[in-house]
C-alpha cells in the first residue's frame, strides 16, 4: 500500500518511519511519502498562505499549491482515496481504518492555520476524517494517527495476523485484560483461567471480561454487540455471570438488573440451541450474526 501526505511540515513525520511501520516499509509492504506542498506555490514567495476572505483571525492555506501537489502526485493512474485531515470529516472508526486498508493508494491532506480553502477539497478531496471532537493545530498528527492505524491492519505489517483481529472494536468489544510473566507482581495475581491451558476457559474469560469492560466503559457499544449476537444458551449463561457480577458491584438485586444495558436483550426466551457450542462452554464463538 502507498501512502502519500502533502504538508507543509515534512519534517514532522520521522516517528512514521520508526519502529513497526519502519520494518513494514523497509520490508516492502508499505511505502510512506511526506510531499512538501510549498515549491508547489506559484506565489512570489512560495506562500501556501493568506487571509481569509470575509475577515477572522488566522490564515487559510491557498488552493492552488495544494490542487497543483494533488494533481502531481495522483499522476495518471491513480486508484484509491484523496483524504482531508479535518474536526468536520466522519469520525474515525477501526472500521473505517479496515476500508482505508484495503486501498491500493491514498494521498493525505493536513490543513494547518485556519484550515484550507474550501476550493481544494471540492476540486480534489473523496473524503473528510477527523480524529475525534477536539481541534489541533494541524493535520499533521492526524495523518499520522490515521497511517498508523492503517498500516497496521495491512497483512503482514504486524508479524502476526490475529493480533490485528482479536483487539479492541475488531470483535465489537474493548477488549480484555493482558498480562505477562510473573505470575504474581506485588501481591497481584494473573487470574487463574488464563494459567491453567484450558483453551475453551481461556476464551470464556476473555469474551467475559471483554463484555464486562464494555458494558461499564462503553455501554453502547455493549448493546450494538449484543443485539447482533445469536444467543445460544452457553453464550447466555457466559453473559449471565456478567450481569450478575455487575449486579453485586452496583449492589442491585436481581430484578433490577433489566436496567442495565443491553440486559433486556439477553433476557429473552428466544434462547437458540447450538449442538456445538453448547456442548461447552461457549466464548465469543464465530456465530455473530453480524
Ligand atoms: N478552523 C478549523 C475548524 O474550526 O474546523 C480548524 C482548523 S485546525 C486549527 C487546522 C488543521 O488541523 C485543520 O485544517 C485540519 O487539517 C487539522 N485538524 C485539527 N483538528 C483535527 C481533527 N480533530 N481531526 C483531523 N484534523 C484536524
Amino acid at each position: 500500500m502507498k501512502i502519500t501526505i502533502l504538508t507543509t511540515f515534512p519534517e514532522m513525520f520521522a516517528p512514521l518511519h520508526t519502529s513497526i511501520l519502519g520494518r513494514a516499509e523497509k520490508a516492502g509492504l508499505i511505502e510512506i511519502r511526506e510531499v512538501d506542498i510549498r515549491p508547489y506555490s506559484k506565489n512570489k514567495h512560495h506562500n501556501t498562505d493568506d487571509a481569509p476572505f470575509g475577515g477572522g483571525a488566522g490564515m487559510v492555506m491557498l488552493a492552488q499549491p495544494i490542487v497543483d501537489a494533488v494533481r502531481d502526485v495522483m499522476g495518471e493512474h491513480f486508484e484509491g482515496k484523496r483524504i482531508y485531515l479535518s474536526p468536520r470529516g466522519k469520525t474515525l472508526t477501526q472500521a473505517d481504518a479496515e476500508k482505508y486498508a484495503a486501498e491500493k493508494e491514498l494521498i493525505l491532506l493536513c490543513g494547518h492555520y485556519e484550515g484550507v480553502d474550501q476550493r481544494a477539497i471540492d476540486l480534489c478531496m473523496d473524503e473528510e476524517v477527523s480524529i475525534g471532537d477536539y481541534v489541533l493545530t494541524g493535520g499533521e498528527l492526524p495523518a499520522m494517527v490515521l497511517v498508523d492505524c492503517i498500516a497496521r491492519l495491512v497483512p503482514g505489517v504486524l508479524g502476526c495476523g490475529e493480533s490485528a483481529r482479536n483487539e479492541s472494536f475488531s470483535s465489537g468489544l474493548l477488549e480484555y485484560p493482558q498480562y505477562t510473566r510473573p505470575r504474581e507482581f506485588e501481591g497481584r495475581c494473573v487470574p487463574e483461567p488464563l494459567l491453567n491451558g484450558n483453551h475453551r476457559e481461556i476464551e470464556a474469560w476473555q469474551f467475559q471480561e471483554s463484555l464486562y469492560i464494555t458494558l461499564k466503559r462503553r455501554p453502547e457499544m455493549a448493546i450494538r454487540y449484543l443485539q447482533g449476537i445469536k444467543l445460544t444458551k452457553s453464550r447466555k449463561k457466559l453473559i449471565d455471570a456478567v450481569y450478575t457480577r455487575l449486579n453485586s458491584e452496583m449492589d442491585i438485586g436481581p430484578e433490577e438488573t433489566e436496567q442495565l444495558p443491553g440486559a433486556d436483550r439477553v433476557q429473552t426466551d428466544n434462547v437458540q440451541s447450538d449442538p456445538v457450542t453448547d456442548s461447552a462452554s461457549d466464548p465469543d464463538g464465530a456465530d455473530t450474526e453480524r
